[in-house]
């Protein structure tokens, strides 16, 4: 019998610590200072061991939160964090040194999204996402990876309400009733085993193993063209799926730098190489991939092996050939030792999407934007060198996300986010990257707040169009671009406002930061507010016929949503990309209720900011702004207010 099999057939006995996870206290944001993380709740002292089944050595753990969160990707951590500012307690399990997923630098795969690079400009996500790239591109101008998993911890562990569990990998579910009661996970670093107890589970781990342990109903492979009659599907169903990849980075030593490869690496010809170009050398190449056609899960140390005899073989044959000579002092400075996935189990929720839902672009229960071209891989990857690496489907718009494909359709406490939610092949082809992952886990944390406020399941939440509507505004408030849908949130009072300001241009009146739309439809419609910055800068005012009381403003700032924004070592793709705060972001600025000063910020670089002071009774409220990042102009996309 297999260790797992023991640990889920033997129930633990004796000895075991009863905490909670976080509290649910101090919701929707974290209070600064923030405290550091309650580390006795992980491993509680005086935890005694040597009673925990099969496993003598290790001591067990029990935690209990609203939502269990598996799989530290960006699904995973957008996830948690939208989660536990809206007060939820979360535990977040990542079986990796480090949060990010592929997105970290242990793979180093950039982020990329809805605006497709440049290809569809202006399309940048707003949320959760938005604020780890405005902070990235502020704090990391060098470009390094490891601080944008520095980063990412630190959002994490800033949140008094999450309780991170790093190297520790969920193994195990029991049920209760049909649904999820606990989860095991395992962390081998500080010989403790978990069990945890939540209301939510959600399945970020790519590979859908809670779903797995859970019993969820899943799909592999690939449909066949009649099953949904999808241009992208093979004639006949299949097994196969995107392989994985290993990326590497290079540089220029201003010196000779010769290179021996392993005796294993493959013996890369130019023939490997006629739809694969290797013209930059700075950052390696996704179509460095293998394995689609083998089991990416069960097949993975095969995998891996095989991409770093290609990734060894192709770096040979740019040293080595004699085809590259301009790269003679060039030398790799890192190898990816692990296989970035891209495809394995995909959830069945109540919604499967396809290529038409993608195409078509639109639900009634939209809680997502994606817009990456749907992007399928032959499965034989580099082995295919007669095959282009990839082939493309463009959708005519952005498309949104139903909730309907993020829940399980039979475990009804199941959630899923990121690569692994409920799509046919063909549309997962598209809502696998990154950026699309993050709103996707931001859209499931969310919608979890939703349920434990009203003690619903996902499915019951789904089927309830007043809910529905709920939902989307609440994610609108936390700035989730959803196509098509305008915040109309009836507790805004900036809603009943009138609107002066000190100046504007014709193009962009001051009454746009009230028409309920926070981003520009590219080349189409502007829904911002920008005056000239004079000497004493620019203000906007909003006025109320009668005095309203006031706790909460939120201010949406304008980041260049028309530029691309993301970390890569792709010199080419970084080309464009401003490493530092965005200029049209307004940087320093006050609030003021008449002659009160309600708050003063200096050297912002986030789209979305929020101020909450003790309630103040007024009739106006200005925003008067002294200082961009680098634009003359002010701007705002909305104000909202709330008492
Ligand atoms: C080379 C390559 C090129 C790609 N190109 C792009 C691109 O250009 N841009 C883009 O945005 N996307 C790209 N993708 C796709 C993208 O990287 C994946 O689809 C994406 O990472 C999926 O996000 P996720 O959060 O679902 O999963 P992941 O990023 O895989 O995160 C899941 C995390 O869960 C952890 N985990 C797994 N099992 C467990 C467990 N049992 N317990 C605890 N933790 C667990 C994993 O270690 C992992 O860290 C590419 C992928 C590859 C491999």
């Amino acid at each position: 019998m297999k260790r797992r099999d023991l640990l889920t057939t033997i129930p633990f006995t004796g000895y075991s610590l009863y905490v909670f996870a976080g509290s649910a206290e101090g919701a929707q944001q974290p209070s600064h200072p923030v405290s550091a993380p309650r580390f006795e709740l992980i491993a509680p002292p005086g935890a005694k061991r040597g009673r925990v089944g099969a496993e003598p050595h290790m001591t067990l753990a029990e935690l209990e939160a609203d939502v269990c969160v598996a799989g530290g990707g960006l699904a995973g951590v957008c996830a948690a964090l939208a989660a536990a500012r809206r007060g939820a307690r979360v535990v977040l399990l990542q079986d990796r040194s480090r949060l990010g997923g592929n997105s970290s630098s242990e793979v180093k795969m950039h982020v990329v999204g809805a605006n497709s690079h440049k290809g569809r400009a202006g399309w940048r996500e707003g949320g959760l996402i938005e604020e780890l790239r405005l902070d990235d591109a502020a704090n990391n101008p060098q470009r390094c990876w490891e601080l944008w998993d520095l980063l990412l911890y630190d959002k994490v562990v800033s949140e008094p309400n999450i309780t991170l569990l790093l190297e520790t990998t969920l193994y195990s579910a029991t049920k209760q009733n049909g649904r999820i009661a606990t989860v095991l996970a395992r962390c081998d670093k500080s010989e403790h085993l978990y069990r945890i107890k939540a209301a939510h589970f959600v399945d970020a781990t790519g590979d859908s193993r809670l779903a797995l342990e859970a019993g969820a109903e899943f799909r592999t492979g690939r449909e066949a063209r009649s099953e949904f009659n999808e241009s992208l599907a093979p004639e006949k169903a299949d097994q196969e799926t995107l392989g994985s990849s290993v990326l590497f980075t290079s540089r220029d030593y201003g010196r000779p730098m010769p290179y021996t490869p392993p005796k294993w690496a493959r013996k890369v010809t130019k023939d490997h190489l006629k739809f694969r170009s290797t013209r930059s050398w700075e950052y390696g190449y996704w179509w460095i991939e293998w394995g689609g056609d083998f089991d990416t899960i069960r097949d993975n140390e095969r995998i891996r092996f095989q991409l770093l005899s290609i990734v060894t073989g192709v770096w040979d044959y740019i040293k080595n050939s004699g085809d590259h000579p301009d790269s003679a002092n060039w030398a790799l400075d890192w190898v990816g030792m692990m296989p970035g996935k891209r495809g394995s189990r995909r959830v069945v929720g109540d919604h499967l999407l396809t290529e038409h839902d993608l195409l078509r672009g639109d639900f009634t229960d939209a809680v997502a934007m994606g817009g990456w071209p749907m992007d399928d891989h032959p499965p034989g990857g580099f082995d295919r060198p007669d095959l282009p690496p990839n082939t493309v489907l463009r959708t005519p718009e952005v498309f949104n996300i139903p909730l309907r494909s993020l829940y399980s359709k039979n475990i009804p406490n199941l959630w899923m986010a990121g690569r692994n939610i409920s799509a046919t092949h063909a549309a997962f082809t598209s809502t696998r990257v990154m950026a699309t992952c993050a709103v996707i886990g931001q859209a499931v944390g969310t919608a979890i707040t939703q349920c434990l406020d009203q003690k619903l399941t996902p499915r019951q939440l789904a089927q309830d169009p007043a809910r529905v509507t709920r939902l989307q505004q609440a994610l609108l408030r936390d700035d989730q671009s959803l196509r098509g849908i305008r915040h109309e949130d009836p507790a805004d009072l900036a809603r009943t406002a009138t609107i002066e300001a000190s100046g504007e241009l014709p193009h962009a009146p001051a009454k746009n930061v009230l028409d309920g739309w926070v981003r520009d439809i590219p080349g189409k419609e502007i829904h911002q507010w920008q005056a000239r910055l004079a000497a004493e800068g620019a203000w906007l005012e909003l006025r109320w016929p009668r005095p309203v009381t006031l706790r909460e403003v939120q201010l949406t700032f304008d980041t260049g949503f028309q530029r691309e924004l993301t970390l890569t070592s792709s010199d080419g793709i970084n080309k464009g990309i401003i490493r530092a705060p965005q200029p049209e972001t307004v940087r320093d600025y006050r609030l003021l209720a008449g002659p009160r000063e309600l708050a003063k910020v200096e050297g912002n670089h986030q789209r979305l900011n929020r101020h909450k002071f003790e309630p103040v009774t007024t009739d106006r409220l200005r925003i008067h702004i002294t200082a961009t990042n680098g634009s003359d102009l002010a701007r705002i996309f909305e104000v909202r207010c709330y008492s």
